[in-house]
């Protein structure tokens, strides 16, 4: 069975190589080679084709260069949306599925997004909770009331409304959505980001709310060679720079919890 593009690829290789050949080719049990790619600030984006196992510095330094000056690397996203954020100072990480599993990250799609300085977590988890707000199918209620909640939370505290108390209960509203909660893992999928980003930059969510705005937003243009687009207007401190705004919180807030601790 043909699951994606990935697979097909690897099938030619396969044929002219011979199986064990080709599996060799990885540095660890897993074998084979597969597609790595980097997005972000980082001096080459792209993606290569490389032996499976090999570690997440050498992709980052040797293959897209390392940082651009200017930036520095916080965390990386290692494989799509879905995957737990991996801190800068464990990027030693093996890349295959068991290695990254162990460490308790994940390889998902392998292709690493790096988060830079300039980068405000609270914008980035909110864009990534928002889409897959949009993305549930409204089956069961952690998913298709939680989602949205959680996405008026964190606009709430990038904006400079949020309280204190919101990031337990952010916390808490993930315990809803955690594995075997829903019927599919988009739910469980939607915050791994976030709750890795909850550790990680804890501070950075609470100066937020402690400030009661977002500083990211006040540090003007990014512009010039460093800028991953060549320039970004001052505002948009998230990976993607979309700010439109979401949905809000579910009309009447989650089940089990009073209106007043919604917002
Ligand atoms: S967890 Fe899956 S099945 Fe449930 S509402 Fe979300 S998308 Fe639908």
């Amino acid at each position: 069975m043909i699951n994606n593009v990935e697979s097909l690829c690897c099938v030619a290789p396969i044929v002219r190589l011979g199986a064990e050949r080709w599996r060799s080719l990885g540095l660890t049990d897993e074998g084979g080679t597969r597609m790595y790619g980097v997005s972000g600030r980082a001096r080459r984006t792209g993606a290569w084709e490389l032996p499976v196992g090999t570690p997440m510095r050498e992709l980052i330094e040797r293959h897209a260069g390392g940082m651009r000056e200017g930036f520095a690397l916080r965390a990386v996203m290692p494989g799509g949306a879905s995957t737990p954020l991996v801190p800068a100072d464990a990027i030693d990480v093996i890349m295959d599925f068991d290695h990254m599993k162990q460490a308790g990250y994940g390889l998902g799609t392998g292709t690493a997004l790096l988060i830079d300085d300039s980068v405000c977590p609270v914008g980035l988890c909110l864009n990534l909770v928002r889409f897959f707000a949009q993305e549930s199918c409204g089956w069961c209620t952690p998913c298709w009331a939680g989602l949205p909640w959680m996405v008026g939370v964190l606009a709430d505290i990038e904006e400079g409304r949020g309280r204190p108390e919101h990031l337990d209960l952010l916390a808490e509203q993930m315990w809803f959505m955690g594995e075997q909660m829903c019927f599919c893992d988009l739910a469980p999928s939607a915050t791994k980001a976030l709750g890795t980003a909850l550790k990680l930059f804890r501070g950075e969510f609470e100066r937020h709310i402690e400030e009661g705005r977002c500083s990211y937003r006040e540090r003007g243009p990014i512009t010039g060679a460093g800028s991953a687009a060549g320039g970004r207007p001052a505002g948009s401190g998230t990976a993607t720079g979309d700010r439109r705004p979401g949905p809000g919180p579910a009309a009447g807030g989650l089940p089990g919890l009073a209106p007043d601790r919604v917002r």
